[in-house]
């Protein structure tokens, strides 16, 4: 038997964790100490779980698989606090996740999918089409690179104050010398990981059921814990996808990926509203604010010319608003996240200049809606949620 077919571990909830101890004829606390050393302890094989008799230690190795991501590369800006890794899954595709530390919290950017399905124009993984669904193990061991990552990062904060750069000068561009300020490292307080946000590669309402299992997995408190409220999934907008999300008990966040305020411009830049409309999205949010009293966040990914004017401001708050004739939503329950382009090398789209940012930012707030500008990391090293391809022929 291909050692591929065996029960990866990291797929496993601590249920079916219990049952796969009672079916090989040992207590149901077996697994309890498996998950806390998977989660906790964060070890990377059922040999280092010397809680456990040698026995099942063995046959863990025999007749399960455990495999921690090791990435081929790891590509690091803003003074060590963005960190992309390119990993290599057990069949050869190739998937990135990013952690980001800020001063009060780290937050990993964790891939759903390799590649991606959807196609929008200015994606750099919609560029490779779908390679394939990730596992709910795949995506759980991302998050485990970066819980073992965070506790290195403490570990050597504890020895010295700051983090050393990389040596390779190519790395550092005028853009990272602005991060610089926006992220210095003696501020840094975070020694955990705090945050996940399933903004990767690939969309994740495309990959549901999976991609629950895994949400289920991390929030577990027996193993990493991560608060549901700490967790937030972005979409390209499948109306399936949100109107389940608002019937789950845990209460994750929500973002939508909006970038355009009227079908005719988002079905040009996103193949999905063609069949998902704006009028169909908007009634999901509405459903799902009035389920759930959670907050939403639109994304706006800003494309110089395109969708940046401030006539696309305007059109976008009445359609907030409600005043286009579609859905009323409650004001207070939304906000906008703009978020300006990353170029990807060949892409006829422009990034929008900062004037324009902060006029469209005006006009949103002018008209009652909240609206921030998403702070970047690792421009230079490509490591912005979205902007993930692989390593394929996307890197500066
Ligand atoms: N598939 C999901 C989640 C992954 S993409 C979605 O589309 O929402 C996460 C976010 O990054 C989305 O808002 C996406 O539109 C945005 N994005 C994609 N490519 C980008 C780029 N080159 N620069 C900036 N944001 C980008
Ligand atoms: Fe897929 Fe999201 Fe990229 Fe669109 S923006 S192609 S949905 S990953």
């Amino acid at each position: 038997m291909s050692r591929d077919t065996l029960p990866n571990l990291y797929d496993l909830s601590l249920a079916e964790m219990e049952r796969l101890m009672i079916a090989w004829g040992q207590p149901a606390y077996r697994a309890r100490q498996i998950f806390h050393q998977l989660y906790v302890n964060l070890v990377d094989s059922p040999l280092a779980m010397t809680d456990l008799p040698l026995a099942l230690r063995e046959r863990l190795v025999a007749e399960t698989r455990l495999a921690p991501l090791v990435p081929e590369q790891v590509r690091v800006a803003d003074q060590g606090l963005t960190r992309k890794a390119l990993f290599r899954l057990e069949n050869g595709v190739l998937i990135e996740s990013v952690l980001m530390i800020y001063p009060d919290r780290a937050t990993v950017c964790v891939s759903t999918q390799a590649g991606c399905g959807m196609g929008c124009i200015f994606c750099a993984t919609g560029t490779l089409g779908l390679l394939r669904n990730l596992s709910p193990g795949d995506m759980v061991a991302q998050v485990v690179w970066a819980a073992r990552e965070m506790r290195r990062f403490a570990a050597e904060r504890h020895i010295s104050p700051s983090v050393t750069p990389p040596d390779d000068d190519s790395w550092w561009t005028p853009d990272d010398l602005e991060d610089h300020r926006s992220s210095d490292v003696r501020g840094i307080s975070v020694s955990r990981l705090s945050n996940i946000v399933f903004m990767g590669m690939g969309e994740p309402f495309a990959n549901y059921d999976r991609w629950w299992r895994a949400v289920e997995i991390l929030h577990d408190p027996r193993g990493l814990n991560m608060g549901a409220r700490s967790m937030t999934v972005s979409t390209v907008g499948l109306v399936p996808g949100i109107r389940r999300l608002a019937t789950e008990t845990l209460p994750i966040n929500l973002a939508i990926s909006l970038h355009a305020p009227d079908d005719a411009l988002r079905s040009a830049l996103m193949p999905v509203n063609r069949r998902y409309s704006l009028a169909a999205l908007l009634e999901a949010t509405r459903d799902y604010l009035a389920a759930t009293g959670r907050r939403v966040s639109f994304e706006y990914v800003l494309l110089q010319g395109k969708n940046d004017e401030p006539e696309h401001a305007v059109k976008l708050a009445a359609l907030l608003r409600g005043e286009a004739g579609t859905v009323t939503l409650p004001p207070h329950l939304v906000h906008v996240n703009l978020i300006p382009w990353n170029p990807v090398p060949g892409m006829p789209l422009g990034r929008s200049e900062r004037r324009r940012v902060l006029t469209f930012q005006r006009i949103l707030r002018e008209r009652g809606i909240a609206c921030t500008v998403r702070v970047e990391r690792g421009v230079s090293i490509a490591a912005a949620c979205g902007q993930l391809a692989g390593g394929r022929g996307v890197e500066g």
